[in-house]
């Protein structure tokens, strides 16, 4: 996607995520629940603070950058587990972040009240190069097309009467 639009792509290791988290996203031995799993299993998803960690590592190396933002792709639905997506969140945080940096940084998050439907017709719109994207909750050289990550995104490319060019194994 960095090389798509011609930007350096930076990336920051932080592997106390796996080492601490119970986390299936993050679990070698524990499976990513099915879509149509229960909400409980599907919970098992869920990094604790995830969002909160990754924007406050952002805005720290930001800030040496001088950046007067960062973004976040984050979404929050009625129905998510994901607590740490909730636009009261994001909105509170970017309020901590910014009074405590020295570049003021506020945090962008454009996609937070949007439909997943929303985000994928915004993209088309836009000219997003779909192909280089990445939904699925599983690691593999295909998208699984079963985890909740998947389903979703399935239904919106089908609502926007649109083809997902990335490849599913189901
Ligand atoms: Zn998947």
């Amino acid at each position: 996607m960095s090389e798509f639009y011609g930007i350096t792509l930076e990336t920051i290791s932080m592997p106390f995520f796996k080492d601490f988290s119970s986390s299936s996203l993050l679990s070698d031995s524990l499976s990513v629940p099915l879509s149509e799993s229960g909400r409980e299993e599907n919970k098992s998803t869920v990094v604790p603070f995830r969002n909160g960690v990754m924007l406050s590592v952002l805005a720290s190396v930001a800030d040496g950058f001088g950046c007067k933002y960062i973004a976040i792709g984050n979404q929050y639905t009625e129905d998510s587990i994901y607590l740490d997506s909730k636009k009261e969140f994001i909105d509170k945080i970017s309020s901590a972040i910014k009074v405590g940096t020295d570049s003021q940084i506020e945090v962008l998050s454009p996609l937070c009240d949007m439909t997943k439907t929303e985000v994928v017709q915004l993209g088309n719109r836009l000219g997003t190069p779909f192909e280089l994207t990445w939904t699925c909750y599983n690691n593999h050289e295909l998208q699984c097309g079963e985890c909740s990550s998947c389903v979703k995104r399935k239904k919106a490319f089908l609502e926007n009467k649109l083809t997902d060019p990335v490849g599913y194994y189901k």
